[in-house]
């Protein structure tokens, strides 16, 4: 049980590694995924999320293997009852996010470090506390420590943890906390 301000959750982690080509042909929909991409708020708003002065559909070519964890955040019954409001539910999830995602990178970077060539996918960035200089149009400060998301480069997240680790992505309808929120992250191993 963590215990991070006014709230509490419990972590449990799920794991499957799968043939690279495999998962790319089931779940990689670059130009569906992107339309959702265009369609939220964040776009454009960080250099982690599209668009991108790359390709996305070829950054995920090239790699045997991909390990794909869900990290899913069960909250106690007492945190949900707390949130009496849409604004506190979405605050009370986003601090919940922005915590688990910076305790996970570096465990991802140790990951590519163990496996040479390997690359890693995590939850959109949120290094900087203080923000993403894109809407400046400033270049980003820490290049080598950003990763992107899997949805930001075309994947398909819903029907992926669904096949994959029998995890259902839950947000909320009604204003409500949900009980569980799962951080999607992924290991390309050559
Ligand atoms: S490291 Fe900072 S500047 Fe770079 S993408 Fe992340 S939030 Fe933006």
């Amino acid at each position: 049980m963590f215990t991070f301000a006014n709230m509490n959750y419990t972590l449990t982690k799920k794991e499957a590694t799968v043939d690279a080509d495999e998962f790319i042909s089931r779940y990689r929909d670059v130009e569906r995924i992107a339309g959702y991409c265009r369609q939220c708020p964040g776009y454009g708003k960080t250099w982690s999320c599209p668009p991108f002065d790359f390709d996305p559909a070829t950054v995920t070519d090239g790699f045997r293997s991909v390990t794909v964890t869900g990290t899913t955040i069960e909250f106690d019954e007492e945190t949900r009852a707390a949130c009496t409001s849409a604004q506190q539910s979405s605050a009370t999830a986003h601090e919940a996010i922005i915590e688990i995602s910076r305790k996970l990178l570096p465990q991802l970077y140790e990951q590519e470090l163990q496996h040479p060539g390997s690359r890693c996918f995590t939850f959109r960035c949120v290094l900087c506390p203080e923000g993403c200089t894109r809407p400046e149009g400033k270049p980003c400060r820490h290049p080598e420590l950003m990763r992107h998301s899997l949805e930001s480069v075309g994947f398909d997240l819903v029907t992926m943890m669904h096949d994959l680790l029998g995890i259902d992505l839950e947000w909320s309808q009604d204003g409500s906390l949900p009980k569980h929120l799962t951080i999607v992250t992924a290991l390309f191993k050559v």
